[in-house]
């Protein structure tokens, strides 16, 4: 499949699967946890970036033989509503197979664009971002799009969260050294009251991101955060559940290992070679980083993961 992947089992989504719309790796943000790695076209303009014809053809293929799916998710590897025609594709899954629920993984940039607020109103969840309501600690974390304002990201997000009939997981990413204070977390907890999400679900890192100085936040910190937010928040990342280990294939596992004992690879050669979506591989590696110590340099290309022989 070219646009579609999984399904995936993941905790928050059930049987998921996953519809990617953005070459590699265009988003409005770049942001310093990204397993992506590092976004090379930083932009805000929304663009039909592959044909939607071709998108909904694939998708209509895929769904006639009717999988069992818990979402339809427009994730990727880059944001998701930056693709111009998202509205068509969820006009003809919600026309065509209103039986599948859909969801939005989204970092909420484009959010301040009326249409686009237009265009994903039919969907039964939203997976929007916000990781900072502090400017500087916005900027140090996502790195935006310098026509991005965080105050125009955040009262998009309320008003959405007025009128919006689907439910609302708000997803908050702590970087300790920068998101981790108390200020942060009772300003965001006023954000959270004014926006009455369904969730706030609180993360941080599993994996190298694309700086080296990033760290998973401490179990207290999430938990101190949740306190303050209250009964909705929930802790996710790293002290999750073993879902994704669940869907782990032992012989993509074994080729990994083996690729990565010849040579040092970015996700996106591994992508290219396994013939997987760069999360498939992110979820290998995630699983892969539990047992083995990869050797990582950042190079020009991204960041390179190898396997010494011993191990
Ligand atoms: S918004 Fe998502 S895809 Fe874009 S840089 Fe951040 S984590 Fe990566």
């Amino acid at each position: 499949m070219k646009y579609l992947y999984g399904p995936v089992p993941s905790r928050r989504l059930g049987l998921s699967l996953g519809i990617d719309l953005i070459p590699y790796k265009i988003c409005s943000f770049n942001c310093i946890y990204c397993e992506c790695g590092e976004t090379t076209k930083l932009t805000n303009k929304r663009k039909e970036f592959k044909p939607v014809n071709s998108i909904i053809e694939e998708l209509d293929n895929y769904l006639s033989t009717k999988p069992e799916l818990d979402y339809i998710t427009f994730s990727g590897s880059g944001e998701p509503t930056l693709y111009k025609n998202i509205g068509k594709i969820i006009e003809f899954l919600k026309n065509k197979y209103p039986e599948y629920d859909l969801a939005l993984l989204t970092n909420s940039s484009l959010l301040t664009d009326r249409q686009v607020r237009k265009e994903i109103k039919k969907l039964d969840l939203i997976v929007p971002s916000l990781d900072s309501v502090i400017e500087k600690n916005f900027q140090k974390i996502n790195r935006p799009h310098e026509d991005i304002k965080l105050a125009e990201i955040i009262d998009s997000l309320i008003e959405f969260g007025k009128v919006f009939d689907g439910k609302i997981y708000l997803e908050v990413f702590i970087v300790p050294g920068v998101n981790d204070t108390l200020e942060e977390f009772k300003r965001l907890n006023k954000i959270v009251e004014k926006m009455n999400p369904d969730r706030v679900q609180l993360n941080t890192l599993d994996r190298p991101g694309v700086v080296d100085w990033i760290e998973p936040a401490s179990e207290e910190t999430l938990k101190n955060a949740a306190e303050i937010i209250g009964k909705k928040a929930e802790i996710i990342g790293q002290y999750s559940s073993n879902i994704e280990k669940m869907s782990i294939n032992s012989k993509i596992r074994e080729e990994i290992i083996e690729t990565l004992k010849r040579r040092p690879c970015t996700v996106k050669d591994l992508s290219n070679i396994l013939g997987l979506h760069v999360n498939e591989v992110n979820k290998y590696l995630r699983e892969l980083d539990k047992d083995y110590e990869f050797k990582i340099t950042n190079e020009k290309r991204g960041r390179f993961y190898f396997l010494a022989e011993e191990e």
